[in-house]
């Protein structure tokens, strides 16, 4: 099964994909993890991603798609199914999906839309944290480690706010996100691909709702 989860920057898409990819077997593809990893590791990928995911801004079409190209015809992916998130982001980049998709004898199953307000999305960014040594993602309010200061997956201890949760660049990446998506959705519904689901809800709730769109 190919799925897409879309949503705006704290909708969701990371917290729900974590466990769609545990209980459904897919391969998780998130193209924010892939740059913060390559930023981390310097690579050139990495230090070319920094100049715009410092700002908020979206990284330029043609290295986005050109990664997840190479990403999408990997081993794993093929037997598995991927479940992308954060991508695509651009009109551009559903093109780009679509081509690839088609070169490769493959297609999309769902696309699912995590539909949040964004004063909502804002106060949940403020309050992201992730564990720093192996990046799952926690709410200091909403959803803390099970034991206080210890995370949940590798009892690691220490935890960090990402450099682009401050309040302005959240602002800007809603904002520019909001324009960016719309007619992304407007293309995955005229393929009748598309459900839009609740996010403002418990996230055992939204996660009920996309097993009972993918199935058992
Ligand atoms: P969020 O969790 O806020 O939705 P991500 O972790 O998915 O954000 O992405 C972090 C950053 O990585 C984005 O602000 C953007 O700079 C870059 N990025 C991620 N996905 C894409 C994409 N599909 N196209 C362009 N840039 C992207
Ligand atoms: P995205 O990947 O879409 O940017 P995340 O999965 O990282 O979003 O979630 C953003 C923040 O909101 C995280 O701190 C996460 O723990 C929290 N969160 C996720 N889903 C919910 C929910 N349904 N209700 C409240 N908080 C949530
Ligand atoms: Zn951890």
């Amino acid at each position: 099964m190919n799925i897409l989860l879309m949503g705006l920057p704290g909708a969701g898409k990371g917290t729900q994909s974590e466990m769609i990819a545990n209980d459904y077997d897919m391969i998780h593809i998130s193209t924010g993890d892939i740059f913060r990893k390559a930023i981390k590791d310097e690579t050139p990928l990495g230090l070319e991603a920094k100049r715009y995911t410092d700002n908020g801004d979206l990284v330029p079409d043609d290295i986005t798609n050109g990664l997840v190209k190479e990403r999408l015809a990997e081993a794993d992916v093929q037997a598995n199914g991927f479940l992308l998130d954060g991508y695509p982001r651009t009109i551009a980049q559903a093109e780009a999906l679509d081509a690839n998709l088609a070169d490769i004898d493959s297609n999309l199953d769902h696309v699912i839309y995590i539909e949040v307000d964004a004063d909502i999305l804002k106060e949940r960014l403020s309050g992201r944290i992730m564990c720093s040594n192996c990046g799952a993602t926690y709410h200091k309010v909403y959803n803390p480690p099970k034991v206080s200061g210890v995370c949940d997956v590798c009892g690691h201890t220490e935890f960090h706010q990402r450099e682009d949760d401050t309040p302005e660049k959240v602002g800007h990446r809603i904002q520019l996100q909001m324009d960016s998506i719309r007619p992304i959705l407007e293309h995955y519904e005229a393929a009748n691909l598309l459900t839009k689901i609740n996010g403002d809800q418990a996230i055992e709730t939204v996660y009920r709702e996309i097993r009972n769109i993918l199935g058992e």
